[in-house]
């Protein structure tokens, strides 16, 4: 039998979200849209409210609680804020390649500082030479004794001036097809944050470019086997960095209904609300169908997670079709407010610029479809 339906405790948590979403990060948005970067204290209240705890197993400090319950976390957050959603989901990306792939002493070293937020992780793959084809990365290593060295430089990373725990994606520099994961530390000689971009939408999360002069690793930080680099990052990408893209397109998608509806009821012309015009209606209708279906095909794949199964093609067709469907709401949601929805005062300008930027995060809808059409032809 297939139950679609939340467990109580999952209702519970998602109302426990949405009031830490509504009290603690709500009120920080201005400020984070005009800084560009989430402030100490909202890192504070999500480690505080445990929200970078959800995947960590509890045996290194977290609360096992998985990816459905990742994804209600998401989702109610990214309703207020896409912009905190993507810098946590960010976090928990980095998180995942080493609760999957690190030793006994890297978990024991790292997580627990994780769970708390005393410690923020990223995950750097994409270079100016590689997005979408993360094997035109030019980031290579070298073995120096126990040590690696790194060279190259990263782009476009969520989080880069705030994260100090980095999973770094970088090729051998003696065999171009041998890819090997690291974990880069802030502080480790050689690497530094340096450009910080200015994004369309998402203003409140940090994006930036990462830098490796000689970087020195130690041999203990090899993340995965030497030459698994490629696996170690794309199986977290494939699954926690698309699923965590869901969560922030679902939420987006319900902040434009819940905009609209509220406009719709108040804005009156011709002597009623536009809410009794029926082309309005239709156009309600459309983001709660497109929210509905994303619901389904997004908790599904977290779903196959939790199960231990692999859910990378699940999340390549939910990914497509939320993000797609959040920017369409967010036009749609526009629309709706008329000269209003061109006002700065109204959310629904922001949910339309934070949008745009739903679309490359973890891979363009063009690779999706990649990732999909291979899966229907394999
Ligand atoms: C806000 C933001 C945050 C990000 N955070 C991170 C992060 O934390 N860590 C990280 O490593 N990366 C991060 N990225 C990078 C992101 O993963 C890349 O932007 C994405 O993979 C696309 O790569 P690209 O930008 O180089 O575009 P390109 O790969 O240059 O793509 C250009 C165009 O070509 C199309 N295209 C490419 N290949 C194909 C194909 N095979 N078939 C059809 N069309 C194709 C694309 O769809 C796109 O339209 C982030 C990006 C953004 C915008």
């Amino acid at each position: 039998m297939i139950d679609f339906t939340f467990t109580e405790e999952q209702e519970m948590f998602r109302k426990a979200a949405r009031e830490f979403a509504e009290a603690k990060i709500a009120p920080k948005v201005p400020e984070m849209e005009e800084t560009g970067k989430p402030s100490d204290e909202l890192i504070k209240a999500l480690g505080e409210a445990e929200m970078m705890a959800l995947t960590i197993p509890e045996e290194y400090g977290g609360l096992g609680l998985g990816y459905v319950a990742r994804l209600i976390a998401l989702e109610e957050i990214s309703r207020v804020s896409v912009a905190t959603a993507m810098m946590l989901q960010i976090f928990g990306l980095g998180i995942e390649p080493i609760v999957k792939f690190g030793t006994e002493e890297q978990k024991k070293k790292y997580l627990p500082g994780l769970a708390k937020g005393e410690r923020l992780a990223t995950v750097a793959v994409t270079e100016p030479t590689g997005g979408s084809d993360p094997k035109g990365g030019r980031t290579s290593y070298k073995k120096d004794g126990d040590d690696y060295i790194i060279n190259g430089r990263k782009c476009f990373i969520t989080n880069a001036h705030i994260a100090d725990t980095i999973v770094v994606l970088a090729k051998d520099e003696e065999d171009p097809e041998a890819f090997s994961a690291f974990i880069v530390e802030e502080g480790m000689e050689g690497f530094k944050p340096s450009h910080e971009e200015h994004k369309v939408g998402m203003r409140g999360c940090n994006t930036g470019w990462l830098v490796f002069e000689n970087c020195r690793v130690p041999g203990e930080n090899l993340l995965g086997e030497e030459g698994k680099g490629m696996r170690v990052a794309m199986s977290a990408i494939g699954e926690v960095g698309r699923g965590g893209m869901v969560g922030c397109a679902l939420g987006l998608q319900a902040a434009c209904l819940e905009a609209s509806v509220k406009f719709a009821n108040e804005r009156i012309l011709y002597g009623k609300p536009i809410s009794k015009l029926q082309t309005i209606q239709n156009k309600l209708a459309e983001i709660k169908i497109d929210l509905e279906a994303g619901r389904l095909l997004g908790y599904r794949a977290a779903a196959v997670q939790d199960k231990g199964m692999r859910a990378g093609n699940e999340f390549a067709v939910a990914k497509y079709f939320t993000t797609e469907a959040a920017q369409k709401a967010a036009k749609i949601a526009v629309d709706i407010h008329g000269g209003y929805g061109c006002m700065e005062e109204y959310p629904v300008t922001r949910y339309y610029r934070d949008a745009i930027v739903l679309g490359p995060s973890a891979g363009t809808s063009d690779i999706m479809k990649v990732i999909i059409a291979r899966w229907v032809l394999s």
